[in-house]
């Protein structure tokens, strides 16, 4: 049973809610956050050393720091909010740009473009920071991800590829403060080590201001290490010790001495770990810069720049020849299925959510649950008033042309009276196959659900319409005369209306 002092613990709750329920991804920032050094994150799980009761009658780090609770997410948030874009899919950004290495035999190391290698090679022996926190392979178990505190260029460079396993980042940086005393750290992790650290930083935890720059990476999942492995040794012979690389394109490779082994992804579904399953950020919404694949330009990452810090950092490397850049406008296919990928993460995670919640009283954490901020903002004052429509003669493929110029993933449908009758959506073009869109009208696959509001409305009313009915965005008609279109708002301004309030 639970003391009374125990319940105001918040180990109490890191334990029940996240660990004990599966959902922690080992990212090692309680063990960091704790004031009495009461945690420790080792073989693979978090344990309490102490029992940090019997000094404390109160204390809400642990829990509060874990990207995995709901805690400090729109404070977190606010890091980003004043980036001009706010966009449904991908969070709030100054700009999106493809990039690759200057360098090319870095690019050939990289099964992406080696923009984080370069990056922060760049940043390192340009004085910007003194150290950078990465994640190296262990040489005898290539597969295995070992965090390091990089303090010279070698220690990145060897860091090079995604290791598709939890590494103890946040963990790590910790070192970087504690260890070894750098005052000027980079971070580079997938969306929930940053929000750990964004986390540290609303929080003004003490170690937070040795935060230099953050490079997140654009992440599906991850997979357990030990069932992963196990599955690959008994389904293809493979031991840990044999492989060399893994990388992700559309399928799962393994690379080994003897060649790759192709696995089709949904064959390893299910050792993706179950936090991954209810997350819904795709592209590091927090991060100052991130980076994810130009797929499918090849050799080329996607750069989404969202922070003063990282605009300017991110140019003087350009300006350098560190990176070179390339116009995603030019590439509509790569910003479909950025935009296209973003979402999916979304609504599927939203869907297994409220899954959970209802067969195992599992709560995973969304945003978007404060609803008296809510109530005291009307629609007129949070909506989106210049509505790009769409005209129900164009094709699909004139409307995939248009969406990178326009960035929003949605448009409302119109008739020649200019009345909406339904949305145009990305991720439904992006369904019809490439040889059909031509000759494919936008009317075929418009989504005839037409919910609306009015702008005299709260933004409560237009978050409750959204939720009932799992959409992303609604129209605001005109009271008086119902077929004019006076607006759009969508969950990112709903997020922002919340953000605002920091
Ligand atoms: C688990 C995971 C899932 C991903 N899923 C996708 C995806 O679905 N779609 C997509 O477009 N991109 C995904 N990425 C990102 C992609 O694989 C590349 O990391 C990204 O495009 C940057 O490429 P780059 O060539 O610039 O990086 P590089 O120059 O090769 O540098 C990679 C950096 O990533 C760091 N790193 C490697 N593994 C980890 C890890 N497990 N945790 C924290 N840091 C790590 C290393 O420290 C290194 O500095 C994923 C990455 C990871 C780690
Ligand atoms: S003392 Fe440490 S383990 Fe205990 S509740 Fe606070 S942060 Fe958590
Ligand atoms: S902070 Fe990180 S290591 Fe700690 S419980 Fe949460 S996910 Fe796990
Ligand atoms: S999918 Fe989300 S929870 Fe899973 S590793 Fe990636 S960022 Fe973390």
């Amino acid at each position: 049973m639970v003391s009374e002092t125990e319940s105001l613990i918040a180990y109490t709750f890191l334990k029940n809610k996240i660990i004990d329920s599966g959902f922690c991804t080992l990212c090692g920032a309680c063990e960091i956050a704790c004031p009495l050094g009461a945690l420790q994150l080792k073989a693979e799980k978090v344990e309490r050393l102490t029992d940090c009761s019997k000094g404390l009658d109160l204390c809400p780090i642990c829990y509060e720091i874990c990207p995995h609770s709901e805690a400090l997410l729109l404070r977190s948030l606010s890091f980003v909010a004043d980036a001009p874009v706010k966009n449904e899919a991908v969070g709030y950004y100054r700009k999106i740009v493809l990039a690759q290495a200057g360098d090319s035999q870095l690019r050939a190391q990289s099964f992406g473009g080696a923009v984080v290698t370069s990056l922060l090679k760049y940043g390192m022996e340009s004085g910007f920071f003194d150290s950078a926190i990465v994640t190296q392979a262990e040489s005898q178990n290539p597969s295995k991800p070992v965090p390091k505190v990089a303090i010279v260029p070698d220690d990145i460079l060897s860091a090079i590829g995604s290791k598709f396993f939890p590494s103890s980042v946040a963990k790590a940086y910790g070192s970087a403060v504690y260890g070894y005393g750098q005052k000027n750290i980079a971070f580079v992790g997938v969306p929930c080590h940053v929000l750990a650290v964004r986390k540290l930083e609303a929080w003004q935890h003490k170690i937070s201001s040795n935060l230099k720059i953050i490079f997140g990476l654009f992440c599906f999942g991850t997979f357990s290490l030990n069932s992963m492995l196990t599955y690959i040794t008994k389904m293809y012979n493979i031991l840990p010790s044999d492989i060399l690389r893994m990388r992700l394109s559309s399928k799962f490779v393994i690379q080994t001495r003897d060649g790759e082994t192709e696995i089709p992804l949904p064959e390893i579904d299910d050792h993706i770990l179950p936090s991954c399953r209810v997350c819904t950020d795709f592209t590091a919404e927090l991060a100052d810069i991130s980076i994810g694949s130009g797929y499918p330009l090849e050799g080329w990452s996607t750069v989404i720049i969202r922070t003063k810090t990282g605009e300017d950092f991110f140019y003087e490397a350009v300006e350098k020849g560190i990176v070179n850049t390339w116009v995603i406008e030019e590439e509509p296919k790569v910003f479909e299925r950025l935009m296209v990928a973003a979402m999916e993460k979304r609504t599927n995670a939203l869907k297994k959510a409220k899954e959970m919640e209802r067969t195992s009283g599992l709560h995973p954490v969304l945003l978007l649950r404060e609803s008296s901020v809510l109530s005291n903002s009307r629609i007129d004052e949070i909506m989106t008033r210049s509505v790009k429509t769409v005209s129900q003669d164009i094709s699909v493929s004139q409307f995939l042309a248009l969406v990178p110029k326009f960035r929003h993933i949605a448009y409302p449908l119109v008739n020649k009276k200019n009345v909406p009758i339904g949305w145009v959506t990305l991720e439904e073009a992006a369904k019809v196959g490439k040889h059909l869109r031509a000759k494919t009208s936008v009317n075929k696959i418009a989504i005839r659900k037409l919910v609306t509001v009015y702008a005299d409305e709260t933004a409560l009313v237009a978050f409750k319409k959204m939720s009932s009915r799992n959409i992303g965005r609604i129209l605001v008609i005109d009271k008086t005369n119902p077929e004019t279109i006076l607006g759009i708002v969508t969950k990112m301004d709903l997020m922002h209306t919340l953000t605002k309030q920091f």
